[in-house]
């Protein structure tokens, strides 16, 4: 209802310029609402759907209608049991991306030959089940999903997940460490420069063989609910000096708390409560 004031586009506006005859102004009713406009109406209600009542009136609902379902055990076990073992959920933390590309995609790395059976959960949260679970668990192996340019969070399929309630928040994604220096090139102390990022799963083969291209590149997996590292100090002895880490193809994130699905207009986290530890220590 935010636009009372402001009715039927085009209306009342279009009179009065340069030496058009004068056109007789459309007649106004109260609150600057035209009669043309009243004789409408007002706008139908929407339906009444569960989006349009608030936490608060659901939760009074919730005490009024107590009564519950019981799923028997054995057959609750069944149902989860089908989905336990072969299925992912999905979602990309860019912009949309059509089930059928990603379908495509877990075919063709997946080798498979077969399409994976989707299922919409909400909002643009996928369901994607195999017919194994070695399948499945090959394509859980095989990060960065990457469709349309497009990184896409992947997490085995757990009980009680509700989208919207509960964040998909398990991301691989590789990034780059430009410029490390050059004393900082063994296969250890990458590792645990990248653990920083998240949990370091590989580094790539071409770092892994030595220092070639100028930058050592590894695959973390991140926990997309989590501040994105930026980079981070590096200490040795009286030597301190930052290293940035470039993640590649991760949409741009808030830069007052380095999180991913927000622009810092709509941040919720306040510059207090943020990481303030530099240069120091983080356990991941
Ligand atoms: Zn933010």
């Amino acid at each position: 209802m935010a636009s009372l004031g402001s009715v039927a586009p085009g209306g009342t506006e279009a009179a009065s310029q340069g030496d058009l005859p004068a056109r007789p102004q459309p007649k106004v009713a109260g609150n600057g609402r035209t009669w043309a406009a009243v004789a409408k109406g007002t706008a139908r209600p929407p339906m009444w759907t569960q989006d349009q009542i608030s936490e608060v009136e659901l939760e009074a609902l919730k005490r009024q209608f107590t009564d519950v379902v019981e799923i028997p055990s054995e057959e609750g076990k069944l149902a989860r049991a089908a989905w336990r073992d072969t299925a992912v959920i999905v979602r990309s933390v860019g912009r949309r991306v059509p089930v059928e590309w990603i379908r495509r995609e877990l075919r063709m790395v997946g080798k498979l030959d077969y399409d994976v059976e989707a299922f919409l959960m909400a909002n643009e949260i996928f369901a994607f089940c195999f017919r194994t679970e070695s399948e499945r668990e090959a394509v859980m192996e095989a990060g960065p999903w990457l469709v349309a340019g497009q990184l896409l969070a992947m997490e085995r399929w757990r009980p009680n997940f509700v989208p919207g309630e509960k964040q998909l928040s398990r991301l691989v994604v590789r990034f780059r460490l430009p410029n490390l220096l050059m004393e900082y090139w063994t296969r250890s102390l990458i590792l645990s420069i990248a653990a920083k990022a998240g949990h370091p799963l590989a580094l790539d083969k071409f770092t892994d063989l030595g220092r070639m291209l100028g930058y050592a590149r590894v695959k973390v997996e991140l926990d997309a609910r989590e501040p994105i590292w930026p980079g981070t100090f590096i200490r040795l002895g009286t030597d301190v000096h930052w290293q940035t880490f470039r993640y590649e193809n991760l949409p741009a994130f808030c830069y007052q708390c380095a999180r991913l699905g927000h622009g810092v207009d709509a941040c919720p986290y306040q510059p207090d409560s943020m990481v303030s530890e530099a240069p120091g220590d983080r356990s991941a």
